[in-house]
């Protein structure tokens, strides 16, 4: 289905706010938009009696937040519990950062949000909002993504159905190639291509990720060791999960692959994320410290989310330090966003590691990064994941393009 405004006789619009005013206002807007169907409640409670009542759920919702009794979280929280599967907007008087962290929370749960507007609510946003709506899924039964159970993913490792992709890492003062990250995926036999946000945490939380981390690694060392014979020098990075750290070995593992491949610690780059609190950091800590004595270069990853913070940066001597991705797409355009960047950048610097910006999407991200001096960049705007025998034809394009 094309953009839903298409249709706009079809769709259903709920309007929540506790303003009666507002509330005729938003109605208003919406019937000049050219939506006939739209409900309007004064509180959450009316709200969801709407939600669980015979009719169908809405297929957008204008949400408040400032309301008395049942706040807009609030409500957000009551419709996770129902399954709502339609979009949001949300509304309100409050400052930007306080909309965009309500925003931020809405995503968490899985709910697409449109965007915010700021009290008073003047026709172009809405309009503006309501154009780029396409609702994540046409009406009907929505495809439940699937959740994997631990014994397929060890079935997976053992068959040999993950399979390494590669995203190339430029220098973002001339855009030579000098790196790539490798990135798993799965090729399942019914479900196609599933992605490592479907696996990565439930390996780790079933005692499967030294499996697979070794897996992934001794792909990705004999790839490097195939890319040296062609002359191709590249330095191989590789994610590894804060839970790997725990196995005392590791370090031996890694070492032995290395060597047994003919390549050196420096041909590769192990991109640490930690992806919870950790109760214990001795363990992790000496795998990191001998790895760093066996000149494995460590890289701090996605950094500035999670636990990837500088407690980390102060422990652990990274060689370097990936500025995550929502701290640099759009961040030439975003005055809340951009001094993060530039925190890191420097912080970077001071500590005399190199930067990798993540996430460039796009041209202007791309100058972005070009104009603040960062050292090297990844992202679809350079090049997507790719199976290593792709890469030689993303060169030649990416040698014409820079
Ligand atoms: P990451 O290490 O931060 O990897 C970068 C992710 O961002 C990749 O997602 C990549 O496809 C995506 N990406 C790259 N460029 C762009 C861009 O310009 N825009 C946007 N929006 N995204 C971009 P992917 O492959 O889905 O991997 C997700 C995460 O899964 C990785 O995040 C990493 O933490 C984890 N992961 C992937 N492979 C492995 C692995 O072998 N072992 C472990 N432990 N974790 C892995
Ligand atoms: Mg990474
Ligand atoms: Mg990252």
């Amino acid at each position: 289905m094309d953009g839903i405004m298409n249709e706009k006789s079809a769709v259903r619009i709920m309007v929540l706010d506790d303003e009666p005013l507002m509330l005729k206002l938003l109605a208003r807007m919406l019937a000049n938009q050219g939506v006939s169907q739209v409900t309007t409640c004064d509180c959450g409670r009316s709200a969801l009696a709407h939600v669980d009542g015979p009719d169908a759920q809405p297929d957008l919702i204008l949400l408040d937040l400032n309301m008395p009794e049942m706040d807009g979280v609030e409500f957000v929280r009551h419709l996770v519990e129902r399954g709502y599967g339609g979009s949001l907007i949300l509304i309100s008087g409050e400052d930007e950062r306080m909309l965009r962290t309500a925003e931020r929370l809405v995503r968490a749960h899985r709910i697409q949000v449109l965007g915010h507007l700021s009290k008073p609510v003047r026709p172009e946003g809405l309009s503006a909002l309501l154009e780029k709506w396409t609702p994540a899924l046409p009406p009907g039964p929505r495809k439940v993504r699937r959740v994997y159970a631990p014994e397929e993913i060890r079935a997976a490792i053992d068959r040999g159905e993950l399979v390494n992709y590669y995203q190339p890492k430029v220098v973002v003062a001339t855009g030579e190639l000098v790196g790539v990250e490798t990135l798993v995926r799965w090729r399942h036999p019914e479900d196609g291509m599933v992605f490592p946000d479907q696996f990565i945490g439930i390996a780790e939380d079933h005692g499967l990720i030294d499996a697979l981390t070794r897996t992934v690694l001794t792909g990705a060392i004999a790839q490097c060791r195939a890319w040296k014979e062609t002359g191709l020098r590249l330095r191989v990075a590789v994610n590894v999960s804060m839970d790997n750290l725990f196995s005392l070995d590791f370090a031996d593992f890694l070492a032995a692959q290395t060597v047994a491949a003919g390549i050196l610690p420096q041909d590769l780059m192990l991109e640490v994320t930690e992806s919870r609190l950790m109760q214990d950091a001795r363990a992790p800590l000496e795998t990191l410290t001998r790895l760093r004595l066996k000149r494995f270069p460590l890289s701090i990853d996605d950094f500035g989310t999670g636990h990837s913070s500088l407690a980390q940066l102060r422990d652990i001597p990274f060689d370097e330090l990936k500025v995550d991705r929502g701290f640099v797409h759009r961040a030439w355009a975003d005055e809340l966003v951009r001094p993060m960047y530039d925190a890191s950048l420097g912080l970077a610097r001071q500590l005399g590691m190199e930067v990798v910006a993540e996430g460039v999407e796009d041209g202007n991200d791309w100058a972005f990064v070009r104009r603040t001096g960062c050292d090297l960049a990844q992202g679809y705007f350079i090049g997507v994941p790719m199976p290593a025998a792709d890469l030689p034809a993303w060169m030649a394009d990416w040698d014409r393009r820079v």
